[in-house]
């Protein structure tokens, strides 16, 4: 387990540094780990990944199947689950089980849940029932990749694993699931997590640029609850899915409010779920605070941001437009740079659809004004060209860039009140002089742009 302990370990570091370069540009999708604790109140997000199964507890701990075991409990407390699922492994053949207790457990070359050659037990394609009873509950259903195939290579932990080649396959494994979601439950998916947080794809592109094909937000979180990594026995095993939380909770009883917590709706590495016992000494560590579990998109809809709440920001990127960073943070204190202003005020679905021409074309701009952004310094791979195509394209911004703006300079009151006339004639405001922060503009355009 060392090898495990050490990678995840490295993982968790070179995840801090990445998270603090990551608030460079806004960005439709976001990684969201935990928001800006909601006031006056104790909210939590509890994940399950991998499921839904009917695969019987080990042991047995209830007579209905790991995940429905698991939807009564939350239901028991009156709580909402996010089942972050698959949609069928059956497929990932030919392989071989590895050894028990290691990553192969399931597989060598696939992942296959809930178990090798019982994948008909998992996934919604397989359990429809399962998936209906679980919107039927009021539980948040996330998009955890049809196969639950890695995005890409990631040899020091999963050596021979195979992965996907580019970002077409990513989007159209996820495109499936999240089609049979739509088609047949009426329902439409919001979020996802890659299989094992693996985002580079080898064709240079990572889950962000998939995840914005597909208009969703990155589900990440805070918290592990653990469940994956075998201690020894059963009763260890669901002591150390427990243990952090009380331990938390008793440093600080408001520790878990806004976070999100992550768990399996399936089996550790031993072929054992502690999840099944867990949950229920989770719930109760939880209720005995106060502490309300809610499903990830509700915990967003109080509370967007990791770094700051502002009800106006909340409301924008709520309705799809990119306010926040690629790490969750809004940082109202900053200056607003006009790259920040085309980007933050772009109409979410004509943003969605030409991104996904581009991506379809191959990433060709041919038919994309792309000597006019240059203009702004913008080249066909920055994060923020499909956004000033768009802006070119309606008028929005003048082609010759007469003033010579980039998308870094800073936005005054002068410059932010002629872009506001052109993109909402008629509209009134008042707004300061001088170069203005983050945090000044956020209820005007949520006036221009919401009403
Ligand atoms: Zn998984």
């Amino acid at each position: 387990m060392i090898i495990y302990d050490l990678a995840r370990r490295a993982k968790h570091v070179l995840r801090d540094y990445k998270k603090k370069r990551d608030c460079k540009y806004v960005t439709t999708v976001r990684r969201i780990e935990r928001v800006f604790p909601p006031k006056g109140q104790r909210l939590v997000a509890m994940t399950f990944d991998d499921g839904p199964t009917d695969i019987e507890t080990n042991p047995k701990v209830s007579e209905d199947g790991l995940t429905l075991h698991l939807l009564k409990t939350l239901e028991k407390y009156g709580a909402k689950g996010t089942f972050d699922v698959i949609g069928t492994t059956e497929h990932n053949y030919p392989d071989v089980a590895g050894e028990e207790n290691s990553f192969t457990w399931g597989g060598v070359k696939f992942d296959h849940y809930p178990d090798i050659n019982l994948d008909m037990r998992a996934g919604a394609k397989n359990k429809p029932e399962l998936i209906k009873r679980i919107l039927d509950g009021g539980h948040e259903i996330t998009n955890h990749g049809y196969r639950h195939v890695l995005f890409g290579k990631m040899k020091l932990v999963y050596g021979d694993r195979e992965s996907f080649n580019n970002i077409h396959e990513v989007v159209e494994d996820l495109m499936t699931l999240d089609s049979l979601l739509e088609k047949d439950f009426g329902y439409k998916m919001k979020l996802s997590r890659p299989p094992h947080y693996v985002d580079k794809i080898p064709d240079g592109k990572n889950s962000y640029d998939a995840y914005r094909y597909l208009g969703y937000n990155y589900m990440a979180a805070s918290f592990d609850g653990g469940g994956w990594l075998p201690t020894g026995s059963f009763e260890s095993d669901v002591e150390a899915m427990v243990a952090p939380l009380r331990r938390a909770l008793s440093e600080n009883p408001d520790a878990l409010n806004g976070q999100i917590i992550f768990q399996k709706d399936g089996f550790s590495m031993a072929r054992l779920s502690p999840v099944a016992a867990a949950l229920p000494k989770q719930l109760e560590l939880l209720s005995e605070l106060g502490y309300k579990v809610i499903t990830v998109s509700e915990l967003l809809a109080l509370s967007s941001f990791e770094d700051a709440e502002n009800e106006y920001a909340t409301a924008l990127a709520n309705a799809g437009y990119a306010i926040g960073y690629k790490n969750n943070t809004l940082h109202p204190e900053k200056v607003l740079t006009f790259g920040e202003l085309v980007a933050m005020t772009t109409n979410p679905e004509k943003q969605l659809s030409l991104y996904r021409e581009f991506v379809d074309s191959g990433f060709s701009s041919e038919k994309l004004p792309e000597a006019e952004t240059k203009k702004f310094g913008v080249l066909k791979e920055h994060p923020y060209f499909i956004a000033f195509c768009l802006a070119l394209q309606s008028g929005i911004l003048d082609s010759d860039n007469k003033n010579k703006l980039s998308y870094k300079t800073p936005v005054t009151g002068s410059l932010f009140t002629d872009f506001i006339k052109k993109l909402k004639p008629g509209l009134s405001f008042e707004i300061k002089n001088g170069k203005l922060l983050r945090g000044d503009v956020f209820s005007i355009l949520a006036d221009a742009l919401l009403k």
